[in-house]
């Protein structure tokens, strides 16, 4: 049952050849028999699970489900879920058991979804490995030794090792895309504003974006549907219509306009995935789009712009964790500056405590002009260069990271080498534009992810060229070994 994707398990319900109940009990066996070894859940919830689904199987019998009633998922633990715990992998909230979902969480509910468990990631969302969890590293289903990516790691690794069929993750620089494509599986970063951030533990509020992660667009596309949409309690949210997303997941690419940036294909990717891009590129001109060579000049800025936003906006946003509302508090404080600085001494990881320095240096009286300013005009100068491109092609592709899988331990003590695994993900969060990476081959037995960017609000296109593409290749459909 586990090879099947969400649309196929949905039609398995709706047609009553199978039960929620009977397939969140496989599910949950699953997680139980390989998370010792991948750690990819913080935490399972088979209680609240069984009785969703039962909750479920009653809607299905009154006949009035959704394509989505009944589907187990996995949501990434930075999502408050009323009355199970949310971590954000931190020990600063190990101890949080939230008063309420999020609206994410609360549109997955409401359409009839089994809640698993919440998936490992790392702590704050900040990382590009999963190394930096409180709860350990997650490995890589395709490699134990190697690592899945981050920091949306445990989402992609549950799905990759069909331990959930679908679940939620986050992307500020690359937190979807990039272990999407380091555990070969599809995940979509929607436009910044598409999908609510009201109850997604903020990192930087002004990139931060929920998404779907799944094993093919179809099944993005799907819950996408039931994640998008307008919510007044995130003034950022986009009151627009949602599109349904899987009503043009059929339409031909005849003619359909492709970008290939060349800053994207320089030295940084690795020769073998710039070969299996292009192949890939090939099969869609076989379907008919056509190919332009294009320029993002301002590429090589969007690090350095990155790293100086993001942990700004971090520095802010984790002030909040003070050791007095709630999270951590230190034992037996002297006085108030000691209950801060402990609490937020003990309960705060490494590379936290680097980005939250860094971000309140570059915030500080003397140092703003010089790099938040800065950074602020370069994000304009990367948003100009997309739409510059825009006025040439409906969507511009690449690889999604510039190597495959690394090996766990690798990065962790050069940073600058672990921040360049996002060199072409984050210039779309700077710019807030969609995209989506899918599984596009293997290099030396690991899995490579394509990246297609669109214009803002295009989810649609970009699900419908992944959905043409998996409709060609069966990349989406290979299981690591041990897993089938
Ligand atoms: N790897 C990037 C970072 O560490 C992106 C993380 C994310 O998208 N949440 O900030």
């Amino acid at each position: 049952m586990h090879q099947h994707t969400l649309t196929e398990l949905s039609q398995l319900l709706q047609s009553k050849q199978l039960s929620s109940e009977e397939m969140t009990k496989t599910y949950l066996a699953r997680a139980e028999k390989f998370n010792p070894l991948l750690n990819c859940y913080i935490s399972l919830s088979p209680e609240r699970a069984l009785q969703q689904a039962r909750a479920a199987d009653k809607r299905i019998h009154q006949g009035n489900a959704g394509p989505l009633t009944g589907i187990p998922v996995t949501h990434k633990d930075i999502y408050c879920t009323d009355g199970l715990k949310t971590s954000c992998a931190s020990k600063m909230l190990d101890n949080f058991i939230a008063p309420y979902n999020a609206t994410v969480v609360e549109k997955l509910n409401d359409a009839g979804m089994v809640t698993l468990g919440k998936s490992n990631m790392d702590e704050f969302a900040m990382g590009s490995s999963n190394e930096n969890s409180y709860y350990g590293a997650v490995l890589n289903p395709w490699d134990t030794a190697r690592v899945p990516g981050g920091s949306s790691g445990g989402s992609a690794c549950a799905i990759a090792a069909r331990l959930t069929p679908v679940a939620t993750g986050t992307d500020t620089g690359g937190s979807i895309r990039q272990p999407a494509a380091l555990c070969g599986i599809t995940g979509l970063k929607p436009t910044y504003g598409r999908v609510s951030r009201y109850g997604m533990i903020a990192y930087a509020s002004s990139l931060d974006q929920g998404g779907p992660m799944a094993q093919t667009a179809e099944d993005a596309a799907l819950l996408l549907n039931a994640m998008a949409g307008f919510d007044k309690r995130d003034s950022t949210c986009v009151e627009l219509p949602v599109d349904d997303y899987t009503a043009s997941l059929n339409n031909s690419i005849q003619g359909l306009k492709i970008g290939l940036p060349k800053q994207y294909f320089g030295d940084a990717l690795d020769s073998n995935i710039g070969d299996l891009i292009h192949t890939a590129i090939k099969q869609l001109q076989q379907s008919g789009a056509i190919i332009h060579e294009i320029e993002l000049p301002n590429t090589h800025l969007s690090i350095p712009a990155y790293y100086v936003v993001a942990p700004a906006e971090c520095s802010s946003n984790l002030s909040r964790f003070d050791g007095v509302r709630f999270g951590y508090r230190c034992e037996d404080p002297k006085d108030l500056s000691d209950l801060y600085c402990r609490s937020r001494g003990e309960g705060f990881g490494k590379e936290l405590k680097n980005r939250i320095m860094i971000g309140t240096y570059v915030l500080s009286a003397g140092y703003y002009d010089a790099y938040y300013l800065k950074a602020q005009k370069i994000r304009r100068l990367i948003r100009d260069d997309f739409q510059q491109a825009f006025k040439e092609v409906e969507v511009i592709i690449g690889p999604t990271s510039p190597t495959t899988a690394f090996k766990l331990g690798e990065r962790t003590d050069d940073p600058v080498s672990m921040y360049l695994s996002d060199i072409y993900t984050v210039s779309v969060n700077l710019a807030g534009l969609p995209a989506i990476s899918v599984p596009a081959g293997f290099v030396a037995g690991l899995p490579v992810g394509m990246q297609i960017i669109g214009n803002y609000f295009s989810e649609s296109r970009l699900l419908n060229t992944a959905y043409q593409f998996q409709q060609k290749t069966d990349w989406h459909r290979t299981l690591p070994e041990g897993y089938n």
